[in-house]
């Protein structure tokens, strides 16, 4: 298949035509998880976004390399080089060791995927697990004049690396701005400058996370790993880097800066960023108490939700908008997509049993045309699902024999939903996708009501009989004050 894609580059704020250094071989990097809480909508966004441009990719034929990375050790409580640990915050707060917390949200963050449909990465490498590559770069960025070392910590020296190399080019920030809206270095701060940021820090005595380097024992900072494992994996020169919005800056900048500074070149062609996930129009956040987990909303288990909502409700949800117009996450709107979803699902259900006539009565050609011309404009799968339902309506009259098409025209129409729904967009069935845990979960509410109220009318036999016929097919009830709850044994 020719390649028409054209993907907007955040560093040139173009949409440019992709064209890999070296086809048909890609190399996609984006930015993976911190794991020390479960994951949430936001993760879900990005992991969706990238995994659906990993699979339109593969679709295009190109043999692609994707690595998205672990977080498990460095990212600390603010962002930038101050407090502590996030992953040694809540080993202490559980009593647990760093690398079982590390572990455990790893193998969550895994589930949560495999639930939505994600696939699994080329190689997923973890920050721990390259310390020695992250030293070897804070090497060559001290040789070649642009970090300094200060009581055993390493800082990128901002300053220095500014008056060779523009600094702030990808958030489109410039270092005298930046420098007026910082707040001054206190004396107490190490650095020599406030935008410098560190390359390794040296551990307390009571930082766990700590490995030997040429200055102190310590950590990597934040940044490194992403420049050190990206380049590893896929070259000092490498197609794609994508991530969340809020990693631009400083994250992405500070990548761009560690390459330069020490590999002599940008290492990035196109740079990626998907917008994000506001809740009933607000930001989300911890302190905000909108902060939904996606174990919450499979489950519906929180308060602002009104009901549980399925993965690929959630995967369609996110794929209607497209990946950077922010996306307002609110009932209503999860309501819609869970609509959309069935639709579309129904339509694919009818295309596999449809039989086809002797003649065509509409054009498949244009509707093929108008697909691939969504997706080839960066990725617009908003316009696509758009597309795909628009035409729901021309299937739902092929089923009732209003419509007609020919066995080819047929064919194409079928390869076309079948390519675009399940391999791209990465929708599976309503059976494959949890959706009868929904069903189960509505049909146990109603069962449950039942039972309630033949017990508030002091109808006993009937509420036993509802308990122990549940019982019988492995379900335990266990009343509460103010109803039941209920699990599958
Ligand atoms: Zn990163």
């Amino acid at each position: 298949m020719s390649n028409k894609l054209h993907i907007y580059n955040t560093l040139t704020r173009k949409k440019e035509k992709f064209d890999p250094i070296n086809p048909p071989f890609v190399g996609l990097y984006a930015c993976g998880p911190t794991v020390y809480g479960d994951a949430h909508l936001g993760h879900a966004r990005q992991a969706i976004t990238f995994d659906v441009l990993y699979r339109y990719l593969l679709y295009l034929d190109y043999k692609v390399r994707y690595v998205r990375n672990i977080t498990d050790v460095g990212h600390l409580e603010n962002d930038a080089d101050e407090g502590e640990d996030k992953i040694l915050v809540k080993a202490r707060l559980e009593a647990l060791e760093p690398m079982e917390v590390v572990q455990h949200y790893m193998n969550h963050y895994h589930l949560n995927m495999a639930s939505l449909n994600v696939l699994p990465p080329s190689i997923e490498p973890r920050a721990s697990g390259h310390i020695i590559e992250q030293q070897e770069l804070i090497g060559k960025i001290m040789a070649a004049g642009y970090a300094y070392e200060v009581n055993g910590s390493v800082y990128f020296d901002v300053n220095a690396y500014n008056q060779n190399h523009p600094y702030g080019q990808l958030s489109g920030r410039k270092v005298e701005d930046l420098l007026s809206n910082t707040r001054a270095l206190d004396g107490q701060s190490e650095k020599r400058n406030a935008l410098d940021f560190a390359l390794w820090k040296k551990a307390d005595p009571a930082h766990i996370m700590r490995w030997p380097s040429p200055w102190s024992e310590g950590y990597p900072g934040w940044h490194l790993e992403c420049s050190a494992m990206s380049t590893k994996y896929l070259g000092m020169q490498f197609d794609i880097h994508g991530g969340g919005m809020d990693l631009l800056f400083p994250h992405h900048e500070c990548e761009i800066a560690q390459n330069v500074a020490g590999y002599g070149a940008p290492s990035v062609r196109y740079w990626m960023h998907n917008n994000m996930i506001t809740i009933n129009g607000q930001k989300m956040g911890r302190s905000l108490g909108n902060f939904i987990t996606l174990d919450e909303l499979f489950a519906g288990d929180h308060k602002l939700l009104e009901q549980a909502y399925g993965p690929m409700t959630i995967r369609f949800f996110i794929l209607q908008a497209h990946y950077r117009s922010t996306l307002d996450f609110s009932n209503e709107a999860l309501q819609a997509a869970e609509k959309g979803y069935h639709r579309l699902m129904k339509a694919m259900e009818q295309l596999d049993a449809l039989k086809a006539g002797n003649e065509s009565s509409f054009d498949v050609t244009s509707l093929t045309d108008r697909c691939h011309k969504a997706m080839e404009d960066d990725m617009n799968t908003a316009m696509l699902i758009g597309h795909l339902l628009g035409a729901v309506t021309q299937i739902n009259n092929l089923a009732e024999g209003k419509e007609s098409l020919s066995k080819s025209d047929l064919e194409s129409l079928r390869s076309l939903y079948h390519s675009y729904v399940y391999s791209v967009l990465g929708l599976t069935p309503p059976e494959a996708s949890g959706t009868s845990d929904e069903i189960t979960g509505h049909l146990m509410e109603l069962i449950l009501q039942l039972r309630q109220e033949a017990k508030s009318n002091r109808d006993f036999q009937t509420a036993d009989r509802i308990r122990d016929g549940l019982t019988d097919l492995g379900i335990n009830v266990k009343d509460r004050k103010d109803g039941a709850d209920w699990e599958i044994l």
